[in-house]
């Protein structure tokens, strides 16, 4: 069902009330890594340039409810919008029973997190943020996945809820990778636990023609094929579970296993790196990365789909010398003709480490929400925007 797009709303004059997800790391009361401030700038330039009277909500960090700790605060993220905006963006620290702001002006939010009921989605605090505006806007599409008083609630009792430009493009690219996707369709599911992964490995084995796993979890596909992992992150208790995959099926896709792999006697990231045959693990190693045979034929794979969807590293990436298999297909995606979508903390962490977000035709900004979404469930956030957009036709 389709949303209504801020782009396709009257804002002038109007009360807006945002949502982001400027959930960004913060050391010393400085932003260290500005990504998600720099992806959320475009929507706010334009709510203002239409003449709104702009407020922008996040929640930042973990805090316990009811007890704001100025660690969470959200006056880093102000001072650094400022900066970026041009613009002096004052933090209102007392905000849910009423905010001052005049039409072209923008004011952050504190922290959502600090009230109480808002993770809990409470109808009367969900009431309180929908009557500061006239126009309610869901544009995090990394929250979306919760229904929490400021991502769903809010969204039910506003004057009008629409879907905001950084989550109406990032709906648009991952529809577009799964529904009717270009084929060879390749899936890289990579990182530590395949029982974490279980469902969007389940899911993208139905779609995909080719999944590649990667990192613990191809740890654990070894060793449901009878190779011995020694040491190597795995989970005992899946191999039945990996088993059944990997034997795919009619309409089931493809999942190759390593045929080399990178070990070593340590954790660490000076250990000294041995390329192996996956036959050749002893009891006393750790597979940290697959091997450059593997890399290889996996990377022509890449070269030669139609649609690649990449979540998780392949390897322990941030130690270098365990970082090549995932350096590998992350360059393979990039040369790749592919329409491509990459989301994951540590996936993001590795296309800038290997400097290839250029080559990658879409970067979601979500993690978990990413997930699901690949996984087919639906947003509850995306839902709501759905069921207002259907009341207001
Ligand atoms: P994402 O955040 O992109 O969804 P995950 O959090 O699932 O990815 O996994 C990333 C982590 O998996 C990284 O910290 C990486 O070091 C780890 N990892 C990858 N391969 C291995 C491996 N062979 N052994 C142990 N940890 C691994
Ligand atoms: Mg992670």
């Amino acid at each position: 069902m389709p949303v209504i797009k801020m782009a396709d709303t009257e804002l002038s004059g109007k009360r807006v009330l945002i949502r982001e997800d400027l959930n960004v790391p913060v050391a010393d009361g400085v932003v260290t890594s500005d990504a998600r401030i720099q992806a959320a700038l475009p929507t706010i330039r334009a709510a203002m340039h239409e003449n709104a009277a702009v407020m922008v909500m996040s929640h930042l960090g973990r805090p316990t409810e009811g007890e704001p700790e100025e660690k969470f605060s959200l006056q880093p993220v102000a001072d650094h919008l400022s900066e970026a905006l041009g613009t002096e963006v004052p933090l209102i620290r007392d905000w849910i029973d009423g905010v001052e702001v005049q039409p072209g002006d923008v004011v952050l939010l504190e922290n959502v997190r600090f009230l109480p009921g808002e993770k809990a989605c409470d109808e009367s605090l969900a009431r309180k943020m929908a009557a500061l505006c006239d126009v309610f806007v869901m544009d995090a599409f990394g929250t979306a996945h919760r229904a929490q008083a400021s991502t769903y609630g809010v969204a039910e009792f506003a004057p009008l809820a629409c879907a905001g430009p950084l989550l109406a493009a990032e709906l648009e690219a991952l529809g577009k990778a799964l529904t009717d996707p270009a084929r060879p369709f390749v899936a890289i599911v990579g990182g530590s636990k395949v029982s974490t992964k279980l469902h969007v490995l389940d899911a993208l084995a139905g779609m995909v023609d080719t999944l590649i796993v990667g990192g613990g979890i191809a740890n654990t596909f070894i060793a449901a094929a009878g190779h011995n992992v020694g040491k190597s992150l795995h989970e005992a208790d899946m191999l039945d579970t990996a088993s059944k995959l990997a034997a795919g099926g009619e309409g089931r896709a493809d999942i190759p296993v390593p045929t080399d792999v990178v070990v070593a006697s340590e954790f660490s990231a000076d250990a000294p790196p041995t390329t192996k045959s996956i036959s050749e693990v002893g009891d006393d190693e750790l597979i940290l990365d697959i091997g450059p045979r593997t890399a290889d034929q996996l990377g022509q794979i890449l070269s030669g789909a139609g649609t690649i969807i990449w979540n998780g590293p392949v390897g322990v990436f941030e130690f270098d010398a365990f970082g090549d298999g995932t350096r590998t297909l992350a360059e393979a995606i990039a040369a790749s003709d592919a329409f491509s979508v990459a989301g994951g903390g540590d996936t993001l962490a590795a296309i800038n480490k290997y400097d290839i977000a250029s080559g990658i035709s879409y970067i979601s900004t979500g993690g978990g929400a990413f997930l699901e979404f690949v996984e087919g469930k639906k947003l509850p956030a995306v839902e709501m925007l759905e069921r207002r957009a259907g009341e207001a036709r």
